[in-house]
């Protein structure tokens, strides 16, 4: 089975701009995906269809399995969503955003904390764990909201554009975590408008532009053309 399955997909916002002219996609379990593309490609609003944040116009998607139409809880639960935008409390602490977030997926308590300690130390957060998120740096506000989109394990992770504005030590740094997770089984898909990071990462991409994919390959194959 595939992680995901994407058919058909179109998206019209309400004012007429047409962001998703039917895509087509298929990511395989275990793959470390991208979908690169400049701004206003479509990135984020096909990401935001496949985590149920966005309404699709057409189409068809499957999220391990679980259409977004049919059986919206299961497909949601088999993601873990890494936005662009900081979107936590910066009030709370480190703690209390991912020990809350697993309570979202009915994760019990005490196996929230256990996995909060495991995912906050990976993510080099737990010396930070009782301070308010507003104090972090930019890259440290990055690795918490990945350690919070895994509190539930879930066998994907997506992440929209994950290094933007995060110096090159932090980043490669990140590039590593996510190896890592990948090699443990973690399905990853993420956008990027920087070839390189996708050419650090992924086994698979797919390029989009102006609302349609122009390429979907391997990244091997991909290079050698270039
Ligand atoms: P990317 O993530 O590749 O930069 P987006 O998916 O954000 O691209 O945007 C694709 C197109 O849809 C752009 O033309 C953008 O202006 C438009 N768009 C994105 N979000 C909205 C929205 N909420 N309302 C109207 N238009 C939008
Ligand atoms: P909001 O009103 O902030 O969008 P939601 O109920 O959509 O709240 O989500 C609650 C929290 O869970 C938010 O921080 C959001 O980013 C996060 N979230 C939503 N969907 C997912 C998902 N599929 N995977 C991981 N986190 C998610």
């Amino acid at each position: 089975m595939n992680a995901l399955e994407i058919s058909g997909l179109q998206k019209t916002y309400a004012g007429g701009t047409q962001a998703l002219k039917g895509i087509d996609l298929n990511v395989r379990q275990g793959d470390f995906f991208a979908l690169l593309g400049p701004n206003g490609a479509g990135k984020s609003t096909t990401i935001g269809i496949i985590a149920s944040l966005v309404n699709k116009s057409a189409g068809t998607v499957l999220v391990d399995g679980h259409s977004v139409d049919t059986d919206l809880v299961r497909a949601k639960a088999s993601i873990g969503l890494v936005p662009q935008e900081f979107n936590f409390n910066q009030f709370e602490t480190l703690l209390q955003i991912v020990v809350n977030q697993a309570g979202y997926y009915g994760v019990p308590r005490h196996i929230a904390k256990q996995r909060a300690e495991k995912y906050l130390k990976q993510l080099d957060l737990w010396e930070k764990r009782d301070s308010a998120a507003r104090t972090l740096s930019g890259g440290m506000k990055r690795r918490l909201m990945i350690a919070r989109a895994l509190m539930h394990e879930p066998k994907i992770l997506i992440l929209d554009e994950p290094t933007a504005g995060v110096d090159i030590e932090i980043r490669r740094s990140m590039w590593e975590f996510l190896k890592k997770i990948n090699e443990q089984g973690i399905t990853i898909i993420l956008t990027t408008h920087y070839l390189e990071e996708a050419e650090m990462l992924c086994r698979n991409i797919a390029i989009i532009d102006k609302g349609q994919i122009v390429e979907n390959t391997s990244m091997k194959s991909l290079l050698a053309k270039l």
